[in-house]
């Protein structure tokens, strides 16, 4: 190998490591796993690393991470909290098209401070649903309306003060005999700004105010203790509106055109056609379709692995192309579960997805082939699923690809759908594949993998739990932290210099032996606690 000059310096230093053409050059699929990259020179603190990088041909991401469209993953309280830290959210499709609008309205509605999906009940209730609503949520200040629901009649609030001398025996009594009664609580109409919420609030000294419309019925809830700790997020993904940014998932079928249409109608500002083997005339026929009816809607195809299937898509006017097939965590291995017991899974199918079907490709492969050959499009890739640890997500983004999705690393946060439920005095959220047979007998995500009008469903996936990593406002900032620390490591200022220093061969990588990934894990310790943040 040829020896080079550092200019003005002590002499040559000989050539180390391979460039990213050489390392996928040797012909073996190649895992997160299975590389390192070498470090480079410092001349930056990390916090000036940026992370701006492209989603899709029109939009731009301050973070770039992306939460999966799976129905343990995201919802609107997980779009929100990614679109607020600079990310985006895809909301999942394994619902209806009515429920899946309305989820991508919230986030576009979303206004800081006002909750507009709070848990509300009915006079019906009891004093034992209210006890009950604070050991899941951790609260106890809920509205009460005549149907239990938002959009319906406030008729009073139950509050701590209102529960907290009541005893086991008072739990059978309905919620109309313990409530603070509507003609004593305090309200606001709808339309108030949050800092007028904020006066009235501070005025009545009460933890709550309820928003209500002209026909005195609740629309939102403002809590005290949420004003006190609201930030700014400078990062945040918003439209030319300043309404969060929102993603939602569909698929290829006749009835998906319905389901676009009212996604549309809620303000979606991308749509991730979802399927496992993208490389499909139902997808190109999509594409089409929407091209065509929504010409500015930005519009995600996959998944692929190999060039040849992306140029499918990218001929077809996709505007981003998402890249994986076989390597999400919810193909999981037997070993795989040996090793992580806190992800024990509890309805196993032992097929890992890639297995089942023969096909797939591991995903440092996968990213470093497909996003070689997008860019030359202009079209992002986005590296989806495999993502364990925040290295992986600097290594996926040094491949090449422009933001990282992903589901099992954002699963079981307090923003994911689902509750929180103890197992061995473990607190753990579900979450599933979508091609579980646990998802697929659900609803509609038995498309993603083209088996909907089979008589012998074939699971591509597992369903299993994941252990509490609180919220996203705190998982997120920090994966931020660590991109920052891997690009600074490697002597990267910003994302597109990454990538640019590895496609001139500036950034150097070398294969990883098992030793050598044994070497890089803790050993030597009789027992030591993992605490990443
Ligand atoms: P993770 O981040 O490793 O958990 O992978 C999440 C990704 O796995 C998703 O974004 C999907 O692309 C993919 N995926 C979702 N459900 C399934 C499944 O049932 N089988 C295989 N892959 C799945």
């Amino acid at each position: 190998m040829a020896d080079y000059l550092i200019s003005g310096g002590t002499g040559y230093v000989p050539e180390d490591g391979l460039t990213a053409q050489q390392l996928f050059s040797i012909g073996d699929g190649l895992t997160y796993n299975d590389f390192l990259i070498l470090p480079g020179f410092i001349d930056f603190t990390s916090d000036e690393v940026d992370l701006t990088s492209a989603l899709t041909r029109k939009i731009t991401l301050k973070t770039p991470l992306i939460s999966s469209p799976m129905d343990t993953v995201t919802e609107s309280s997980m779009a929100i909290a990614m679109a607020l830290m600079g990310g985006i959210g895809i909301i999942h499709h394994n619902c209806t098209a009515e429920f899946q609008a309305n989820e991508v309205r919230k986030v576009k509605k979303f206004e800081q401070g006002f909750i507009t999906d709070p848990v509300v009940m009915s006079p019906r209730h009891t004093v034992g649903d209210v006890f009950e609503a604070k050991i899941r949520h951790g609260f106890s200040g809920i509205p009460v309306t005549e149907t239990g629901k938002m959009g319906s009649k406030l008729v009073g609030i139950v509050t701590s003060r209102d529960i907290d001398f009541l005893s086991e025996k008072d739990h059978d009594r309905p919620l109309e005999e313990a409530m603070t009664k509507r003609e004593d609580l305090v309200v606001a109409p709808a339309g108030v700004t949050l800092k007028e919420a904020n006066d009235i609030l501070q005025r009545s000294k009460k933890g709550k105010l309820p928003i209500v419309n002209d026909s005195d019925e609740l629309v939102a809830i403002i809590a005290r203790t949420d004003l006190k700790k609201n930030r700014d997020y400078p990062l945040a993904s918003k439209d030319s509106r300043k309404q969060l940014l929102c993603g939602a998932a569909i698929g290829t079928r006749e009835d998906d055109k319905y389901r676009l249409d009212l996604l549309m109608q809620a303000g979606v500002d991308v749509v991730v056609l979802d399927s496992s083997q993208g490389n499909s005339v139902y997808q190109i026929n999509m594409i089409n379709y929407i091209k065509q009816k929504y010409p500015e809607l930005q519009v995600v195809g996959g998944n692929v692995v190999t060039a040849a299937q992306a140029k499918n898509l990218i001929d077809a006017g996709v505007d981003a192309l998402r890249v994986g097939m076989g390597c999400g965590s919810i193909c999981i291995t037997q070993e795989g579960m040996k090793k992580k017991k806190h992800e024990q899974a509890i309805l196993c199918i032992f097929y890992p997805c890639s297995s089942v079907m023969a096909c797939g490709r591991p995903q440092g492969t996968s990213v470093y082939k497909v996003a070689e050959y997008a860019r030359r499009f202009g079209v992002p890739v986005i590296a989806d699923g495999g993502i364990q640890t925040v290295g992986h997500v600097v290594k996926a983004l040094a491949l090449g690809a422009s933001t990282v999705m992903m589901g099992s690393l954002l699963a079981a946060t307090t923003e994911a759908p689902g509750e929180y439920f103890f197992s061995d005095g473990v607190r753990l959220k579900k979450y599933r594949g979508m091609g579980s047979l646990d998802a697929m007998e659900k609803n509609n995500s038995q498309k993603r993998y083209f088996s909907e009008g089979d008589k012998v469903k074939v699971a591509q996936g597992v369903s299993g739990s994941v252990q509490d990593k609180g919220s996203i406002h705190k998982f997120v900032p920090y994966l931020i932290a660590g991109i920052q620390h891997g690009c600074q490591d490697i002597g990267a200022k910003s994302l597109s210099i990454l990538r640019s220093m590895m496609y001139s061969g500036e950034l150097k990588f070398e294969k990883r032996t098992m030793s050598a990934q044994m070497e890089g894990g803790v050993h030597g310790l009789h027992s030591y606690e993992k605490r990443l943040y």
